[in-house]
């Protein structure tokens, strides 16, 4: 006998969501002239209101970020920056729950993930750096290592507040000062962030968000007034940032598309091998750069192992993001359901065979129900291409030297996993695999300690860890 889930929605009145922001700059919210509506991809509800930032917005606020950085940020010291940042950090923690629902209305993932990983992720981003700040002298980042001064940072829907922290809480720790570009369609926990930085009485203009669209973006980019850039995002974009950029003094880490491969070898725990693919693909809507959207499986366990993913695919809850039980939440947008609705459409076209569990989606809002193909080919628009939602395509392979290979043949390089009882095989897998992030016998677990980033077309640069500091500093005199 199985018993039915009861609805367990999370109260949305912890948030306050006004009707119009502006943007934040040197330390307040200036209106905006111009607006467009933010939105909850799971019902269409418009949320509010966002400012679309021009030139003169970014102008304002890189001359506030450069006027904090001389005056006050770049005259304090390590221990200093440091309480600032263990202050973010426990203030965070303290408005966690609503952080976390504030997201799930904006960005359609469940609030089962944004209470659990995003926020609880996004704080200890905060006390990782605030760690660093006064030993940066010592951790063998260069003689006397230095800021660069006005960080422009733009990032990308998929994990909004985490993105910011991902950036913020580094440029800070290591002295830089902070112009920040969300992502269109999630702009609303950035602004919340900026709130905190109030409460925090971080010196005005250290920290500055101008929301908008590519062209706000655009503008940040070809400020002067800008000395690094930190951008996630698509390659598409990250290849004109490469260019516009290309012969200025501008430092950049790129952190672009991925293809993850994930290989199964015959001797991997099954269970566990399918609770972790699931957890490669379905973990966030699949819109994660660094998913394990290639399944690349031995032939020989091939059949058991896929009729065991369909009934593990049978259970995953798709509904309303705000309910605790819910596993898989909105599309974030009408725009990623059409590129996603393309791509699978091309699968069927070019011959792979597709399958999903039974479910219900819900009329309004952006829906895509949790999808494999299997009998993919590596000529496949789905072998190949970036889908960035709930789609998983499945190769198979005979031999481990022929696995390797598939895994490496694409265009990107930023994550794999490899499923082994063995550990000699693992290693000798991981040490072939062209990827920056590899997990083996799980996957998508993150760490602030750890450095992230890609190789070939997933990017330049490495994000998090020591390897994430260098980005920010150069020799000092
Ligand atoms: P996605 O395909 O994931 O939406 P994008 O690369 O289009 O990724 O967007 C990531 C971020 O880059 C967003 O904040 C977006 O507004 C910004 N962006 C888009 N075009 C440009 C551009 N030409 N220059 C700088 N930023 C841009």
């Amino acid at each position: 006998m199985t018993f039915e889930y009861a609805p367990a929605p999370e109260s949305r009145a912890i948030v306050d969501i006004k009707s119009k922001y502006g943007h934040f700059i040197d330390g307040k919210f200036l209106p905006g002239k111009k607006h467009f509506p933010t939105i909850n991809p799971a019902t269409e509800e418009v949320l509010s209101q966002i400012s679309l930032g021009g030139a003169s917005d970014v102008d304002k606020a890189v001359a506030a970020a450069q006027k904090a950085y001389t005056k006050t940020w770049s005259k304090l010291s390590g221990k200093e920056r440091g309480k600032y940042l263990y202050r973010i950090a426990r203030i965070l923690q303290e408005r966690a729950r609503e952080f976390a629902v504030l997201e799930t209305l904006d960005n359609g993932k469940p609030i089962r993930e944004t209470r659990d990983i995003d926020i609880p992720l996004v704080a200890a981003h905060f006390f990782y750096h605030a760690g660093w700040a006064d030993k940066l002298d010592y951790a063998g980042l260069g003689k006397s290592p230095a800021p660069h001064g006005v960080a422009g940072q733009i990032i990308p829907w998929n994990f909004p507040l985490l993105m910011l922290a991902w950036k913020v809480a580094p440029a800070l720790a290591t002295g830089n000062t902070v112009v920040l570009k969300p992502a269109e369609t999630t702009s609303l926990t950035a602004l919340l962030f900026a709130e905190v930085c109030q409460q925090a009485e971080l010196p005005d203009g250290v920290v500055n968000i101008v929301t908008g669209d590519g062209s706000t973006g655009a503008a940040i980019v070809n400020h002067p007034g800008i000395h690094k850039i930190a951008f996630t995002g698509s390659t598409d974009v990250g290849k004109k940032i490469a260019r516009a950029i290309a012969g200025t003094n501008k430092k950049a880490t790129l952190e672009l598309g991925g293809k993850g491969a994930n290989i199964v070898f015959d001797d991997a725990p099954i269970d566990e091998t399918v609770e972790g693919i699931v957890n490669g693909i379905f973990f966030n809507q699949g819109h994660v750069c660094c998913a394990g959207s290639r399944l690349i499986l031995q032939e020989s366990i091939a059949d058991e192992l896929i009729e065991k993913l369909k009934i593990r695919m049978s259970k995953i809850r798709i509904g309303d993001p705000l309910d605790k039980n819910t596993d898989l939440g909105a599309i974030n947008s009408r725009e990623q359901l059409s590129k996603i609705q393309e791509l699978a459409t091309a699968g069927d076209a070019e011959g792979a065979e597709r399958w999903s569990p039974a479910c219900t989606l819900s009329a309004k809002g952006f829906w895509f129900a949790p999808t494999i193909f299997t009998g993919v080919t590596q000529a496949h628009r789905i072998a190949r291409e970036e889908i960035f939602g709930p789609v998983l395509s499945v190769l198979t392979f005979r031999t481990p030297q022929e696995a390797i290979e598939k895994a490496n043949n694409t265009p990107f390089g930023l994550s794999a996993g490899v499923w082994s009882e063995k550990g000699s095989r693992i290693l000798w897998a991981t040490q072939q695999l062209r990827a920056g992030v590899i997990w083996a016998n799980t996957f998508n677990k993150f760490d602030p300690a750890s450095p992230f980033g890609g190789y070939k077309e997933s990017g330049w640069g490495r994000e998090g860890g020591k390897h994430g500091l260098a980005a920010y500093l150069k020799e000092g005199k």
